[in-house]
């Protein structure tokens, strides 16, 4: 579904990537093969992003490119010029500057403030988007600053939101989110999970969507991410819209909630298969989210805030039915769009 025209500057059609490492990329073409055929590009995280690019692009894959530098990890040190040209070299999609972290502070505001405005600055003489990957509490706790402090730099801005958890779990997240996809003209949403497509419903231009856990938020050294807690692969389930350990889904079919995907990846096959190591769960992955996406932005604009909605709703009544072994209890970010 790759269209270009769709990447247009001025054009208001919202587009969705897949948010992929470098090494990824280059251990695995084929998942980038797959995110060409599945959304509208590709996005390469970490600094080898652009080199990664070119090789693809060498190797015949033509699509568009995103590219987040992860300049907002410590041990990232980009010249934003040099940066940029990298990625103008490749013919990125949109330049984007290598990224600051934003962290939290209660009782002050001039951190947030100071930062973007720098990053304003910056973005304006290098024509490029200011990145920003930010803890998730000042979208929750301050949109308003946030509002009014992006939307001053008159810039672009692509957003990574911050938690050691799923941030959009985070009280008034989503409300935040929300608002911020409604209010600031020019908004991506990067590194993100399922909820950057609620983003895009609400006004978002685009969403580059991560297939781990540690490529659908952003966790700050400081604060520790979360670990896997086992070695069973994790499953997008679509009519559910979270994600589950195989094992988990495994014992819902076994007691005969039958979860059968209609998807091209598996041909109305039962997810409990990839319990079983040989069957990789990448592309069932991609299929269900593209799927999403693809039913989202491809509902009329004024009609996607109410589609993106019912589809929670829908999802949430998934959850604790009567006399099924089933999903138990939605997690607190689809509780948090269904009853938005
Ligand atoms: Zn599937």
């Amino acid at each position: 579904m790759t269209a270009t025209a769709e990447w247009k500057a001025a054009s208001r059609h919202p587009t969705f990537s897949f948010y992929l490492t470098a090494p990824a990329c280059k251990q695995n073409p084929a998942v980038a093969l797959a995110a060409a055929e599945l959304a509208d590009g590709i996005t390469i995280s970490g600094p080898k992003g652009p080199d990664v690019a070119k090789r693809l692009r060498d190797a015949g894959l033509e699509v568009p490119f995103l590219f987040d530098g992860e300049g907002y990890k410590p041990e990232n040190l980009l010249g934003p010029e040099m940066w940029v040209e990298q990625q103008a070299q490749v013919g990125a999609a949109r330049l984007l500057l290598p990224g600051v972290f934003i962290p939290w502070e209660r009782d002050s505001e001039s951190t947030f403030v100071d930062i973007i405005k720098e990053q304003g600055r910056i973005a304006e003489v290098l024509g490029a988007v200011i990145l920003a990957a930010v803890d998730v509490r000042w979208v929750a706790k301050k949109t308003d600053l946030v509002v009014d402090s992006l939307l001053s730099t008159g810039r672009p801005v692509a957003l990574i939101l911050a938690d050691r958890g799923d941030p959009l779990s985070v009280s008034g997240a989503v409300i935040g989110l929300q608002r911020l996809a409604s209010q600031i003209v020019r908004l991506f949403l990067l590194r993100s999970d399922h909820g950057s497509i609620g983003a895009l419903a609400f006004g978002a231009n685009h969403a580059s969507i991560g297939l781990t856990t540690s490529t659908r938020h952003y966790a700050h050294s400081s604060s520790g991410a979360w670990r896997n807690p086992g070695s069973s692969a994790r499953l997008f389930v679509r009519p559910c819209l979270d994600w589950f350990l195989a094992h988990v889904v495994a014992g819902w079919t076994a007691a005969g909630s039958s979860l059968l995907c209609p998807l091209p990846c598996c041909c109305d096959g039962s997810l409990s298969r990839y319990l079983d190591d040989d069957f990789d769960a990448t592309w069932h992955n991609m299929n269900a989210l593209a799927e999403f996406a693809s039913h989202i932005i491809g509902a009329e604009p004024a009609d996607r805030r109410a589609e993106f909605l019912k589809a929670c709703r829908d999802a949430a009544s998934q959850y604790g039915l009567a006399g099924v072994q089933g999903p138990e209890d939605p997690k607190a970010q689809l509780t948090s769009w269904s009853f938005s």
